[in-house]
């Protein structure tokens, strides 16, 4: 049982020790399987045990079942310094109370989605998706680029209404995330790429952007080979954007006019947002009617309307 827990676990050099299931929630005891570790200071190998430390570390959920790890991470006194010191786990960074892995997963959902949802979802608090983005983005998980050609570079918020933006880079063929930039600005990421090697930046081929003029600009440094492309989802909302923004601004303008011209010019565009949103060949008549008077009212709403039906 312990040598198949602790093979489904997959979690190189550890042993499952024992377990114990409550309800929905399993809970593993490991221990890494050296004996040994290695003293920070002096790079001693020592197998004194000092003191045993144990923490619940919450790992990727199996299935419905929440899982925690009790780990061991030993102390031991060095046996050249004789100095006491705690061994490193290469799952899980010091003082934290998540496996790397896991970290990584809701990372990727929240590439996927949004933080708020994420946290809802997996029953976490929106500080402690975070702290999980914060740990990966100085930790990635070792992912090889070696296949990597077409390059997704994206970005999430993280605190909402805040302007705080992390850069997402994604291999857009396998649909991984391979890279997260603490912040948005061109010369971090530039130093992000150029991190991969000029081997890796010569093979990308594609690079998918939205309309953030930085990017761009980075890109044609960075990846010498790759075609730009924009983003289809990200096009589409500026123009509707700009379109009801154009709508919202005849409205202003009506309200400075006489009161008869003003009223009917209202009308005639109060309410039209999705009549101007929606594609022209999915509206009834009505809608027809009601698109025909905004367009007759206002030649600068025509030409939009054109340009996003484009
Ligand atoms: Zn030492």
């Amino acid at each position: 049982m312990k040598r198949q827990l602790t093979k489904l676990l997959c979690l190189t050099g550890v042993n499952v020790k024992s377990q114990k299931q409550l309800e929905n929630t399993l809970i593993l005891e490991i221990e890494r399987d050296s004996k040994k570790a290695l003293c920070p200071r002096c790079n001693q190998s020592s197998s004194r045990l000092h003191q045993n430390h144990y923490s619940l570390i919450k790992d990727i959920p199996w299935g419905k079942t929440e899982v925690f790890l009790r780990v061991n991470r030993r102390q031991f006194k060095c046996e050249k310094c004789a100095k006491p010191f705690s061994e490193e786990l290469d799952f899980v960074n010091k003082r934290q109370k998540y496996t790397l892995r896991y970290a990584q997963q809701i990372t990727e959902q929240v590439v996927n989605s949004d933080l708020n949802s994420v946290a809802k979802r997996n029953n976490l608090t929106e500080s402690e998706v975070e702290s999980m983005i914060d740990q990966i983005t100085q930790k990635i998980l070792p992912i090889s680029l070696k296949n990597l050609k077409r390059l997704g570079i994206d970005e999430i918020s993280l605190v909402k209404g805040q302007g705080k933006f992390i850069i997402v880079l994604v291999d857009l063929d396998r649909g991984k995330l391979i890279g997260l930039v603490k912040e948005r600005k061109s010369k971090t990421l530039q130093y992000y790429l150029r991190s991969w090697g000029e081997d890796i930046l010569n093979q990308i081929e594609e690079v998918s952007i939205d309309l953030y003029k930085m990017y761009q600009t980075v890109v044609e440094k960075t990846c010498p080979k790759a075609v730009l492309t924009v983003d289809r989802f990200h096009v589409t909302k500026i123009l509707h954007e700009e379109l009801n923004q154009g709508r919202i601004d005849q409205k202003k303008t009506a309200a400075d006019l006489e009161s008869q011209q003003r009223e009917k010019l209202f009308s005639t565009f109060k309410g039209g947002k999705y009549v101007l949103l929606k594609r022209e060949q999915d509206l009834n008549t009505q809608q027809r009617e009601k698109l025909l008077d905004m367009k007759n009212a206002s030649p600068l709403i025509e030409v939009m309307h054109q340009l996003k039906e484009e």
